[in-house]
């Protein structure tokens, strides 16, 4: 079997080619263009993927050594994601399987962030608990089996990835400004600052309210010091993602004890954070739990992730007819 999957949801255009559940190639164009705005431009991501969609596609053909006349199927992201910057993948996905007369595989990009596990070894056994932590989301979900998985917890307001990229947004750090609050912050003291922590209830995140109190702290201290960012910017990031992945680990460690499972994953971009890599390690040897972390390569967007996925939907016969829509808001019951 010989899947193309195309990954367009957001800012990156990516595809990958699979062979019987082997990823051969997984190339990922990220648009430069949104770097100014200090965010992702919807009109200039649809624009960013009809440009990239045909030589990222090229190419990664071109690396795994297949020919369009070979492929099985072809796997494209229907959601959640940007309805343009969907629409662009979909379309490309499906013109190009009714020109090869091959079936087409739609595929949901959290429940990818998560399968990104089962791309290379070693793999979770079922059932795992994954915190799935990325730009738009941030969940806590019960892996039953590759196409079987429900949402346990998730964000009543932002993302996790979300309250990283504000905060460096708010300390004049460029867009997407997770990673640099990871560099900074591996410099740092993560208990230099400490910031009111706000409660939730269950296995519920809330991320809105530790980004103001973030907001008027700094606020507060540039006022008595006109300096305060640049004399700080290491301690203070170590302190913004120390409080980040507390607030993470509480209810990943709330979640495993009240579920009972010792099969723990991260998945999603700010899964790349090497303070929450080490945070979730470290209470792995603690508490006896087999913990599973993707390679960088496959945290962020990436089509590798939707082969692998299309790969069990292929071995599921699940496929999609050739007038489906994209979802901006798909969740994981949409799937099966
Ligand atoms: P979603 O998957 O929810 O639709 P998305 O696809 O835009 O959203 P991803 O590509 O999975 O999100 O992740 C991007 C996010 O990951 C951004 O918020 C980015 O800042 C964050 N991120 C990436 N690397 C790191 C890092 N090392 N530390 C913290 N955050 C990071
Ligand atoms: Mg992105
Ligand atoms: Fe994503």
């Amino acid at each position: 079997t010989i899947i193309l999957a195309i990954e367009s949801s957001c800012d990156e255009t990516s595809a990958s080619v699979i062979i019987n559940g082997k990823i051969k190639s997984n190339i990922v164009a990220t648009q430069e263009v949104h770097h100014k705005y200090g965010g992702v431009v919807p009109e200039l991501a649809s624009r960013a993927h009809q440009k990239n969609i045909v030589p990222v596609v090229d190419q990664a053909l071109k690396e795994a050594e297949v020919q369009k006349s070979e492929l099985s199927a072809i796997a494209f992201t229907k959601g959640p994601g940007l309805l343009g910057a969907l629409l662009v993948g979909a379309s490309f996905a499906k013109s190009m399987a009714a020109a090869l007369n091959i079936p087409l595989i739609g595929v949901n990009h959290m429940q990818a962030h998560i399968l990104a596990h089962f791309i290379d070894e070693p793999q979770p056994q079922f059932p795992f608990l994954c915190l799935t932590v990325s730009g738009g989301h941030t969940q806590l979900v019960m892996v039953r089996s590759h196409l079987d998985m429900e949402v346990i917890g998730e964000t009543q307001d932002d993302a996790v990835g979300e309250a990283f990229d504000k905060t460096a947004k708010i300390l004049g750090l460029p867009y997407p400004g997770g990673p640099l609050i990871d560099k900074y912050a591996q410099k740092g003291n993560p208990l230099a600052f400490e910031f009111p922590m706000v409660s939730t209830e269950g296995l519920s995140f809330s991320f809105s309210g530790i980004k103001t109190s973030f907001l008027y702290f700094f606020r507060k201290k540039v006022q008595e010091n006109q300096n305060f960012v640049d004399e700080n910017i290491e301690d203070i990031c170590a302190s913004v993602q120390h409080t980040l992945i507390k607030i993470l680990m509480n209810k990943l460690r709330k979640a495993a004890a009240k579920h009972k499972v010792k099969n723990i994953g991260i998945a999603g971009g700010v899964s790349a954070n090497s303070g929450l890599r080490k945070a979730v390690k470290e209470e792995g040897e603690k508490k006896g739990w087999d913990v599973f972390i993707p390679e960088f390569e496959y945290c962020t967007d990436n089509a590798a992730m939707i082969a692998i996925t299309a790969h069990y939907k292929y071995l599921a016969g699940e496929f999609e007819s050739l007038n489906v829509s994209p979802n901006p808001r798909m969740k994981f019951s949409g799937t099966r």
